[in-house]
């Protein structure tokens, strides 16, 4: 079959590479000159199914009026003119309840710790490089209520079958040498053993290259810019006064997803929620974490790289724009500082801000639509570089008439009809 992948973040690179691989004739458009270069470009490195679990979830509502009012706050809402910003927020909390919560929870848990064995068997497949690690990750508590969340947490991850350990300042120290500094200011922390760290924007790139010298076309600096419909499929692809034919085409265009989809009748819930990240240069690795360190208390995660230290996180809802605000980075560097010291210099952090496709279940969308030969995988929120590669087996296995391995009829738009 010919497929059309709009977009080569890291969902479209999966998208192609697997579907490459199932034996289709992929072509990828991509309205920059490279690769990930949009959300999975600066992201926080982490690749964690022990943590897949929705935005959405019961006391958020009044946690998120606490955080509007805090300073380094986690959270920011800029009201815009456009209903649509309402309509996700409205849709989001109704999410908010113990019922949705766990119904939510059990589709993104399966899909994210089969991604990560997906990530497993490709790096064993192809020896692909991203500045990986399998050292697991580490959520550090400063306060007491936080430890009681987390062991909360604990049982559920019990329930689900997700290994885990909760720690105390000893075990902290032993996990994360580098936080012995501050061991007294923390009261516990979870460790996720089997999560996973790494550069997504690398790993994309390398991948892209990998699907390419199989046999999948990059059209760089090549957007999509009509989708024309003949008889209930896509026709035509129109790009740049070019029109291009295929027999499938897959929308993979992150936060654009929703525009492209608009042209057809279709409703995408997915929102641009602005995060932030720094990337240091490191100084001194062995004042560094080994893996990731997310601080629960601003809601930051710190990566190590192999020389650098990737700090991001933060949630804006402020519309389409980049913006870089320095009080964001202000915090980032903050926290940076608290944790590990004498890791860096971050006087070269290089700041970046990033929009997360996020649908108001925290469940992408995945599958099939109302339009016959066209299908989705958008909508990753905050762990695509989790879910790529389970989200784009299970793409490339339905699209091949295939039995996906996982269930897939709740991640389909359909849930939202
Ligand atoms: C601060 C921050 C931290 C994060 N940390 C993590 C983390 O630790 N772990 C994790 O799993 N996830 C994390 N995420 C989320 C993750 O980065 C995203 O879910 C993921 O990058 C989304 O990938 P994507 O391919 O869907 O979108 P993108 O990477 O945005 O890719 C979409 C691509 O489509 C292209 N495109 C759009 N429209 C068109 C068109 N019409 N024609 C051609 N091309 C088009 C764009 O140029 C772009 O390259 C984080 C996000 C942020 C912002």
């Amino acid at each position: 079959m010919r497929v059309i992948v709009i977009g080569a973040g890291v969902i479209g690179v999966t998208s192609a590479f697997y579907l490459q691989r199932a034996g289709h004739q992929v072509t990828v458009l991509e309205q920059h000159r490279a690769a990930a270069q949009e959300t999975s470009y600066a992201n926080a490195g982490q690749i964690s199914p022990g943590y897949a679990a929705p935005w959405a979830a019961p006391g958020i509502p009044l946690k998120a009026m606490k955080w509007l009012l805090q300073d380094h706050s986690p959270l920011r809402i800029h009201p815009q003119s456009d209903a649509f910003q309402w309509q996700w927020l409205a849709k989001m909390l109704a999410n908010c309840t113990l019922d949705a919560y766990q119904r939510n929870k059990n589709r993104m848990v399966p899909l994210a710790e089969y991604s990560r064995d997906q990530l497993k068997l490709l790096r064993e497949q192809t020896q692909i490089q991203y500045e990986g690690r399998t050292l697991g990750t580490l959520q550090i508590f400063r306060q007491a209520k936080q430890l009681e969340n987390g062991r909360r947490d604990a049982e559920l991850l019990a329930q689900m079958g997700v290994a885990h350990q909760l720690l105390d300042r000893n075990g902290i120290i032993e996990a994360e040498p580098a936080l012995a500094h501050i061991a007294d200011q923390l009261v516990g922390a979870l460790r996720l053993p089997n999560d996973e760290t790494g550069d997504c924007q690398l790993f994309t790139q390398q991948l892209a290259q990998l699907a390419a010298s199989e046999g999948a076309v990059f059209r760089f600096a090549s957007s999509a810019l009509n989708l024309r419909t003949q008889k209930g499929r896509i026709h035509e692809v129109l790009v740049a006064g070019e029109t291009l034919q295929a027999d499938a085409v897959v929308i993979a265009a992150g936060c654009a997803s929703r525009q492209l989809a608009q042209q057809l009748g279709l409703d995408l819930p997915v929102y641009p929620v602005k995060g932030y990240s720094i990337t240091v240069p490191l100084t001194n690795v062995n004042a560094a974490p080994c893996s990731t360190v997310m601080d629960e208390t601003y809601k930051i995660a710190l990566t190590r790289f192999d020389q650098r230290l990737r700090v991001g996180g933060m949630a804006e809802l402020a519309g389409y724009n980049k913006n870089i605000n320095p009080r964001r980075i202000a915090t980032l560097k903050m926290v940076a500082q608290s944790l590990f010291p004498q890791a860096g210099d971050l006087t070269q952090a290089q700041p970046w801000a990033g929009l997360r496709p996020m649908t108001p279940d925290g469940t992408p969308l995945i599958g099939a639509t109302s339009i016959g030969n066209l299908w989705l995988n958008t909508g990753h929120g905050t762990l695509g570089w989790t879910m790529a590669c389970g989200s784009a087996k299970v793409l490339a296995d339905l699209i091949s008439g295939q039995r996906p391995e996982i269930p897939t009829e709740q991640l389909s738009l359909a849930r939202y009809a």
